[in-house]
């Protein structure tokens, strides 16, 4: 009797389970009756002051920019550490070294089968080296800007909602970042690169209702002229995540855009303190994970 009831209660949870699962779109019903895991992982790498962030669904391997030089090393030992052969797509939010620097080693050590960028250009040796390698590996490249969409598989959509044209000044790289909502069922997280003020006043003019996301990943690594109240307040984010080097020139984060993240209640993760930071999401719930 004790097991038939265990027997119902598991049923009752599976059938629950399964309904709500398809409740959002035919999308969702297919996954959720294929063997395909249905799950997203999304890890914020520890690669010092950069970024590097990883998006795994059971179809593609995403890589959100590459690190810094000096991190090339550890990024790739983490990549292959993670069983990582070939990387479907790689999104550089923009050509600063510390969002651009790993992608020569990249490159050199796994198969990546296209490339997306602001579009925007530079005028540094590691830019035009990154161009040329693309160009003769014959990697498919793509510009992205604010209304385009990308696949990552599973379900999952990163909807680019920044940079739009013109851009805010051809000097201001952090402000003409690829800026977009990755979008699984009813977890979202939204993707800033080192966007500043000006950027995010137009992402919040131009996005006012979209804006709205589970997880930010902090802008331009948490500095003063980024996290704007007025951004904050229209992503309103449960949690916020923080790539950011231990003890780094910038001083990032800045203890006034720490201050108005506790100000929203956003739960804080930072790279430097908590190691690399994995979110895994059912499209329904989701977990983060430090890794110290
Ligand atoms: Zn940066």
């Amino acid at each position: 009797m004790k097991n038939y009831k265990i027997g119902l209660g598991l049923l009752i949870v599976l059938i629950v389970a399964f309904f709500a699962g398809c409740s959002n779109n035919n999308q969702q019903f297919q996954a959720a009756s294929s063997p395909v895991p249905k799950q997203i992982t999304i890890q914020m790498i520890d690669v010092g002051q950069g970024d590097a962030i990883l998006i795994r669904t059971a179809e593609q391997v995403i890589l959100i920019d590459t690190g810094d030089v000096a991190a090339r090393a550890k990024l790739i030992r983490f990549l292959k550490q993670q069983g990582i052969g070939s990387i479907d797509k790689v999104i550089i939010s923009h050509p600063h070294a510390d969002h651009l620097g790993g992608m020569a080693e990249l490159v050199a050590n796994f198969t990546v089968k296209q490339v997306y960028d602001s579009g925007q250009p530079t005028t540094t040796a590691l830019y035009r080296r990154y161009l040329a390698t693309i160009k003769q590996k014959n990697i498919p490249f793509t510009i992205l800007a604010a209304g385009d969409q990308v696949d990552f598989g599973n379900g999952a959509v990163f909807k680019v909602l920044g940079p739009r044209q013109p851009f805010i000044s051809e000097e201001a790289l952090n402000n003409n970042s690829i800026a977009g909502k990755l979008v699984y069922g009813r977890f979202s997280l939204l993707f800033t690169g080192d966007v500043e003020k000006q950027a995010e006043e137009r992402l919040r003019q131009s996005y006012p209702a979209e804006l709205a996301a589970t997880v930010l990943k902090s802008p331009h690594h948490g500095s003063r002229t980024s996290s704007s109240p007025p951004f904050l307040r229209a992503v309103a984010p449960e949690a916020v995540i923080i790539s950011v080097g231990a003890d780094n020139e910038y001083k990032h984060p800045h203890k006034a855009t720490l201050k108005k993240y506790a100000d929203c209640k956003a739960r804080v993760y930072r790279t430097d303190q908590d190691g690399t930071i994995t979110i895994t999401s059912d499209g329904q719930s989701y977990q983060i994970v430090k890794e110290r």
